[in-house]
Order: C-alpha cells, then structure tokens, then sequence
C-alpha cells in the first residue's frame, strides 16, 4: 500500500501540481554520521546511512549528492537533532525502521524547507526538500522538521481525517521544540496559542461542522480552522489526562501504548481513538472527538491556557510564576513517558 499524509506546503496547494523534479539520489555515506553495521533484516539503500536510537531502532538517511558537500554535513547534523527530537516522547522512535530522504530545492531563504512529505510505505519516509547552503541551525529552528516527524507518532496511514494527523503533528511540533532546547517554555506557549489564534480567525466557514470544513478543506480552503481544532483536541486532551494523573501521566504515555500496540497497523481515526480510550480505561478521547468533529468554529482555547497558569494579555502569552497550575505547566517540557 502506498500513502501519504502532509503536505508541508499547504498554503501553496494549488502548486502542488509543480512538484520538485526527480534528483538522483546521494551515492556517498555521510561520514559523520554514525554508520551501520550490518543488519540481516534490512536493507538499506546502497547510498543511505543508518542511524540507530538507543533501542536499535534503524533510520536510514539519505542525503542527495546534489547538495555541496559542506551542505550534507549540515543536514546530516540537523536530522541527528530532528531524529534525536522525536526519542523525547517516549524514548524511541516509532518504527523499527523508517528513513529520511533529504533532496535539494530552490527558493527563498526566509523559507529553508519550503516542502515536505510524509509517507506511509513500506517503510514510513519522510522527504524534505530544502535549499542549499543552509546551516544546521538554522534547520533546527525551522518547525517543519518537527511536524513532519510528529507525524509518525500516529498508526494513521490514511486520507481524510486531516484534522486528526495534522492536529497531533502540529500540536507535537511544538513540544518537541521546547524539549530539545530550541524554543524556551514561554515560546512554545506563544507559538501554539498563536496558532489557535490562527485557527479562530480563518472564521470563513463558521457555522459548518469541522468534519464538513475538513471534507472540503483541499477545494476550498479552512486549513488553519482544520489543523488547530485538532491542536485544541490533543491539548485538551493532554491537560485532561495529566490533570486526572496528577501529572503522572500524559499524552506522551497514551501514545507510547497506542505505538506498543499498534504501530505496524494501519489504523482508522475511530480505532485509533478506541485504542486511546480503552488503554486509558476512559471514554475521553471519545467523547472529545464527538465534540470537535462536530464544532461550528474553532473551540475555546483561554479555559485550557488558564489551567496551565498562562495569562493571555493582548495576544501575548504571560506565564504564571508560582503554584499548582503553573507546576503542571512545565511539566509538558519533558516527557511523562520516560
Ligand atoms: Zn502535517
């Protein structure tokens, strides 16, 4: 089976038909890279390198060798940092296996990766297509590398649910920022209730429910709407464990069972939600889900900021220094699941 899921570019959709060219893929190991020993159970491309997280979970990489040479060495550092970002949820990666393939684009410098694609193949693969010249660093503060592989944290391998994959990926990205170090804690607040703001105002189809604006998100439009209700779904639905949990458990743990479960599979939205119930022996992830599909308009976000100690003064985010709320706060800087 062949599938996909995100298209980083969505603003730029109606483009989509122009996509990068073929390029040939790289021919040479990355040799700063860790290399592989290796495996009788897989086969990497000839011209891949192969990372491995602390539980021998294998990511093959592949850098194009159209890129210079001091290019590769920058990107191969930055998707070390991204592949590293992704073990801070619940300590390894989603897969046994999965790859990233990184090819060349051109375009502005405000955008380095300007497109990005998820898909779920043999192997779930990432692609990013990113310009020449650009720094690690400046890779490793671009957001996209981060959705892109909050992506996989889901056995969602299917179409048409986009609030569902795009909601947790965005709402991730985030997170996964903060806890790598390259946003501080009142940035990361910053970053995702901007995003919510973004969600409310794309107000065009207000009065539809979010399951009719996400059928017809690709012909007409709503995507902030689309991807930030289902932000607010995997926020809410985080606070409302933790807070249950008195903090002992989170997002991070009900994802980390879904992966021992299920990761191989190829799930629905419902059975994934089903599985999240059942693993916390609660109907919230239902009863959650009955309400944001069926929402008229972006949902309330200031009660869930308010619980977490985060004032909302003229659009800007004000952390409450001192108590319980503001405890619980940070708490989502690290994992619960490690
Ligand atoms: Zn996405």
């Amino acid at each position: 089976m062949t599938s996909s899921s995100c298209l980083r570019a969505w603003p730029l959709w109606p483009a989509l038909k122009s996509l990068p060219s073929p390029v040939i893929r790289s021919l040479t190991l990355i040799a700063a890279l860790v290399l592989t020993p290796a495996f009788s159970w897989t086969t990497p491309a000839a011209n891949a390198t192969v990372l491995f997280d602390e539980g021998k979970r294998a990511l093959e990489v592949d850098i194009s060798e159209l890129f210079p040479e001091q290019s590769r060495v920058q990107i191969s550092r930055w998707i070390e940092h991204l592949a590293h970002s992704l073990t801070l949820v619940y300590g390894h990666w989603p897969r046994e296996r999965w790859a990233i393939d990184v090819e060349p684009v051109s375009g502005s410098i405000d955008d380095p990766i300007p497109w990005a694609q998820v898909h779920r193949e043999k192997i779930d693969r990432v692609a990013f297509y990113v310009l020449s010249s650009v720094s690690a660093d400046t890779l490793k503060h671009e957001w996209t590398g981060y959705h892109e592989v909050a992506h996989l944290l889901l056995p969602y391998r299917g179409w048409g649910d986009t609030w569902f994959s795009e909601g947790l990926a965005s709402y991730y990205q985030n997170l996964l920022q903060a806890r790598v170090g390259v946003l501080s804690e009142e940035q990361m607040w910053q970053k995702l209730y901007d995003g919510f703001a973004r969600g409310k105002a794309d107000d065009r189809f207000d009065g539809q429910t979010l399951l009719l604006v996400n059928q017809q998100m690709r012909e007409k439009g709503g995507y902030m709407r689309v991807y930030w209700s289902g932000a607010w779904y995997f926020f809410a639905a985080d606070i409302s464990l933790r807070a249950q949990s008195n903090g002992a458990y989170s997002l991070d743990n009900a994802l980390k069972q879904l992966n021992s479960c299920c990761a191989a599979q190829s799930l629905s939205v419902a059975e994934i939600i089903a599985h999240l119930d059942a693993s916390t022996d609660q109907k919230m992830f239902s009863e959650l889900y009955q309400r944001v599909y069926q929402s008229r308009k972006m949902p309330p976000y200031a009660s869930l900021f308010a619980q977490l100690g985060i004032e909302i003064k003229n659009g800007q985010v004000s952390l409450v220094a001192d108590g319980a709320n503001a405890r619980r706060r940070r708490e989502f800087l690290s994992s619960t699941a490690l």
